[in-house]
């Protein structure tokens, strides 16, 4: 009996002592640390923890997302967080160092398990936040988590959430209907970032190099670009923010076309930050942008 009693106390301690280290101490003014692993889920993290979390961002402005690496410091630092949100399906190659290792795999949220990936040359196409109801679905976990971690905060972050996925959705009806009526199906884009845009809202997207930016167009790959434009009569091609214009450019002036650009939201320049731009604006602004190549 009395090593019964032993065996109960002992569960009793681990189970108190599990949900202690897990629920965040709000009289002490203490916030859940998040960290997110770029922009796009440092938006929907912003926009629901509000000022209930403390947020950090491991991709600094201005970057490649693609390509960036973390310091040792940073790493160190993110061992603390009580949620890690990264994008997965291979956006962020160093994630991989500090899963099961560095940080707990229960503390994290892998935004590509709650969405349906598009597959490109046998690999899932990971730009899935250009999809805004994508988003949503993003949304609905991360708000999920910080109610798990600080239930206080509930409504809020209840609250925040319906706020952001009316925003999301009304960003996406507008895609819907002010492209249905349109005179041309595909843009030209400087690297494949836009199958999610794409396939929500059925455009062909023709890109020049592949899903990451480093890659260099073949001359065939071009010659058949330039060839495809007359065909169609394009009058436009698409630049990106954080990516180098030059074969973009190289391409238009061979086939007399405009350049407009579409943001692939993989980061926020210096520029975009200053105007206090975020991703509703800047998807706003592709919007504006895909009409002048669609439907004008
Ligand atoms: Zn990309």
């Amino acid at each position: 009996m009395k090593k019964f009693i032993v065996i109960i106390i002992s569960i009793i301690l681990i189970i108190t002592g599990c949900s202690k280290s897990e629920q965040i101490n709000i009289n002490n003014g203490e916030r859940p640390l998040v960290y997110v692993s770029f922009y796009p889920m440092y938006f929907l993290a912003d926009e629901i923890g509000g000022d209930n979390i403390e947020l950090r961002n491991v991709t600094p402005n201005g970057v490649d997302s693609h390509h960036y690496e973390p310091s040792m410091s940073q790493l160190k630092d993110i061992e603390k967080a009580q949620v890690f949100i990264y994008n997965g399906s291979g956006f962020e190659s160093w994630v991989n160092k500090l899963l099961g290792n560095m940080i707990n795999e229960d503390i994290t949220i892998n935004a590509s398990d709650s969405v349906d990936l598009i597959m490109q040359d046998g690999r899932p196409d990971s730009h899935i936040w250009l999809n805004p109801s994508n988003m949503i679905k993003i949304g609905e976990k991360i708000k999920e988590k910080f109610i798990s971690l600080d239930r206080e905060n509930k409504e809020e972050y209840e609250e925040n959430f319906e706020e952001l996925s009316n925003k999301l959705k009304e960003l996406d009806d507008r895609f819907i209907t002010e492209l249905e009526e349109r005179k041309h199906n595909s843009i030209i884009v400087s690297h494949a970032a836009f199958a999610y845009m794409a396939q929500r809202y059925e455009i062909e997207q023709i890109p020049v190099t592949g899903i990451s930016h480093e890659q260099e167009p073949t001359p065939g790959t071009i010659a058949d670009i330039i060839e495809l434009v007359e065909d169609e009569n394009h009058k436009y091609i698409f630049l990106e923010t954080l990516a180098s214009p030059k074969t973009v450019e190289v391409i238009a002036k061979e086939a007399n076309l405009k350049t407009l650009t579409l943001n692939p939201i993989e980061g926020l320049t210096k520029k975009e930050q200053e105007n206090n731009e975020d991703y509703i604006s800047i998807m706003e602004k592709n919007l504006e942008n895909l009409k002048k190549a669609l439907v004008e």
